[in-house]
């Protein structure tokens, strides 16, 4: 009788670069690096392959650099890819100090830091257990990392996208400003794109639309809620699909 191998599930983590920026507002908190980095290693403990996009929003946006005419939207763009390089980089010391096996891939070569993006290797350190960081976005200008992610994981085929942010989901208005903002569990694709809501651009959300891929809106901060929502769909969070 042959024995059928058992699939691990398998997702794809985004953060915003912003998220590593703590107080400050720049650059990379160690503290919060650590924070993350062990609370991605407990979910990878609950027998999950892996994938991770980090933003580069901490560092440089091409858009913001572009103000003022000095720099080239596209030449910001760039910036901002391997800014995003810089995070995954940190990220992968911060999750191999935990003990885990990690790879970064960069969507353009820098082949002295990371390996490039070759989808059939990703699946490969997939499989072996190892977590994938893909950095440097699509490898392209005018594109954001909310969209290299959706890209990612229906390149990776993981079940669902995973918008880790500061928040518990998508609300009916922004709960910083108003108390009786409600917290919306279940949105479709199209009222998330007529509705342009702010964790995940219109691309992403169009994207993931046309390929059925779900996404998961959760807060990243509370220990223990990657594995909470992930894992046991319990406690707070908004699901487009
Ligand atoms: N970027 C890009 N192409 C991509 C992904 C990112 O040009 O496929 C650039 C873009 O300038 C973007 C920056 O990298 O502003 C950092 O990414 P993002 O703004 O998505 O980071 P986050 O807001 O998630 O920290």
């Amino acid at each position: 009788m042959q024995i059928q191998e058992q699939h691990k599930r398998r997702v794809l983590i985004k953060f915003s670069g912003e998220a590593l920026a703590g107080k400050g507002g720049f650059g990379i908190d160690l503290e919060i690096l650590k924070f993350i980095a062990q609370e991605i290693k407990n979910l990878y403990e609950q027998n999950l392959e892996i994938g991770i996009v980090v933003g580069g929003g901490n560092i440089i946006r091409g858009v913001t650099a572009a103000q003022g005419g000095l720099i080239k939207r596209t030449s910001g763009d760039y910036m901002g890819m391997l800014a995003t390089v810089i995070n995954a980089v940190a990220l992968q010391e911060a999750l191999e100090t935990l003990g885990l096996d990690v790879r970064v891939q960069s969507g353009i070569d820098i082949t002295e830091v990371c390996e490039s993006y070759i989808h059939r290797r990703a699946i490969r350190h997939l499989e072996k257990g190892r977590i994938v960081i893909f950095g440097a976005g699509t490898g392209n200008p005018y594109f954001t990392t909310d969209t290299a992610a959706t890209l990612r994981a229906i390149e990776i085929e993981a079940e669902l996208i995973v918008k880790a942010t500061k928040v518990n989901g998508v609300y009916n208005k922004d709960p910083n400003k108003f108390p009786d903002a409600k917290l919306l569990s279940l949105i479709s694709y199209d009222q998330a794109l007529h509705d342009h809501i702010k964790v995940m651009d219109d691309t992403a959300i169009a994207l993931a639309k046309d390929n059925c891929l779900p996404i998961l809106v959760c807060n990243m901060f509370k220990t223990g809620n990657l594995i909470d929502v992930i894992v046991h769909q319990k406690g707070k969070f908004s699901l487009v699909k």
